[in-house]
């Protein structure tokens, strides 16, 4: 059977795990690292595939969960596949639906998310957490029962379904179902949590290789998407490392590095990790989207991350520039007839003033959000695709340096 993804190491930095590669998919190919793009329920927010194309996305990640409970998974299947449903040509992810299944069920009242940090922690729940809705979730040997945040209605996941699903789904790579904890649980429920994780990890591979084609005279399911693993373990080094060292030994196309962290050890968890994982396999950090963790992350050897942060914020008028975070409601930015950051090519600041997208957002105008979104996407994407460059004429250390040190000049945010 001829493999669905490929991954070719281009270059490495020296005395660290950091690496630059090509990750090549049917649907085309992701130079790594490459910050993937988050469209949910299948659409990047606010805007359209060609205005994701042209800020630079190569990939984008669309979320197990919220498809399978609308438009639901057959639907899609039906339509042609993501790719065809969506109108994005390019590569395409989905996660596994366990981050949801568990931040918007049983979790939630412990405010799980993938960073502890009181800053970063309400950016990165998962989107439409309305907090009217009942959040219940039920863990048993197989799998999660949890309630429908759309309608209260009761469904039940288990590593089939949920490969299932994303077999439906048809993304270019696809998750295993994991239980998603919070850094704040005790050793004993994360050992737990992990054996689960482990068990279902084996169950998401079973299936998958075994799966039938879901059309007559398609392709099996193995041989057209790729399929990651999942490292759990929270905030323990045995647990990390015993989890990279029991997934490194099943037959993964690449692997995910699951939440939680706390944020200021989440470097050291991801190079514990990443030191035992096959070095020729793809390693994707998952929700991981800020500046200064990305660094981190390419530096010890993650090729991919996601994040809805960058259009999030964007819809709340908060934008990056390489000074730090501003928030365009800001007064000082009514007459500013300047554009976001003076140094960004995207379509946004070549083209409007920050006292324009300022009154857009005042007067709420939806076109806010589509400039705003626009801005922040480029400005992540490019941001790792500098680090990729800089690796490739070995200044990533010049590089991170610099940028780093006028990233932290504005603290406003
Ligand atoms: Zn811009």
């Amino acid at each position: 059977m001829s493999k669905p993804l490929k991954f070719k190491i281009e270059k490495k930095l020296n005395n660290s795990l950091g690496r630059a590669g090509v990750i090549s998919t049917p649907h085309g190919d992701i130079e790594t690292p490459a910050f993937v793009t988050v469209g949910t329920k299948g659409t990047v927010k606010a805007l359209s595939p060609e205005q994701v194309k042209d800020l630079g996305a190569q990939v984008v990640l669309a979320n197990t969960y919220h498809l399978y409970l609308q438009p639901h998974d057959y639907i899609i299947r039906d339509a042609g596949g993501i790719h065809k449903f969506m109108n994005w040509s390019g590569p395409t992810m989905t996660d596994s639906g366990g981050f949801q299944v568990f931040s918007l069920g049983a979790a939630y009242g412990k405010n799980i998310s993938k960073v502890t940090s009181a800053e970063s922690a309400p950016l990165l729940l998962p989107e439409n957490s309305e907090d009217d809705v009942v959040k219940i979730a039920t863990i048993d040997h197989d799998g999660v029962t949890f309630k429908s945040i759309i309608d209260g209605s009761l469904h039940y996941f288990t590593p089939e379904r949920s490969i299932e699903i994303q077999h439906n789904i048809g993304a270019d790579i696809i998750f295993a179902f994991d239980e998603c904890t919070s850094p704040n649980e005790p050793l004993r429920y994360q050992q737990e949590a992990l054996d689960r994780t482990h068990r279902w990890a084996k169950k998401s591979l079973e299936y998958h290789k075994n799966a039938k084609p879901i059309h007559l005279g398609t392709k099996f399911p193995s041989e057209r998407q790729a399929l990651f693993g999942i490292v759990q373990g929270g905030r323990f080094e045995e647990l990390r490392k015993e989890s990279a060292t029991v997934l490194a030994g099943m037959d993964f196309d690449g692997y995910g590095i699951g939440g939680s962290f706390a944020k200021e050890d989440m470097g050291t968890a991801v190079k514990w990790v990443n030191e035992i994982l096959p070095e020729e396999k793809p390693r994707h950090l998952l929700g991981i989207g800020e500046p200064e963790d990305l660094f981190m992350a390419v530096e010890n050897g993650c090729d991919l991350f996601d994040c809805v942060a960058p259009t999030r914020i964007a819809r709340n008028g908060q934008v990056y520039t390489r000074f730090g975070k501003e928030n365009l409601l800001n007064n000082k930015f009514i007459e500013d007839y300047t554009q976001i950051d003076s140094e960004c090519d995207c379509y946004t600041c070549k083209n409007y003033t920050r006292a324009y997208v300022a009154h857009l957002f005042r007067a709420k105008e939806m076109f806010a959000a589509t400039l705003a979104s626009i801005h922040n996407l480029y400005f992540i994407i490019n941001l790792v695709k500098k680090m990729r460059e800089s690796m490739l004429n070995d200044t990533f250390h010049e590089f991170k340096n610099s940028f780093l040190e006028g990233y932290r000049k504005n603290k406003d945010l």
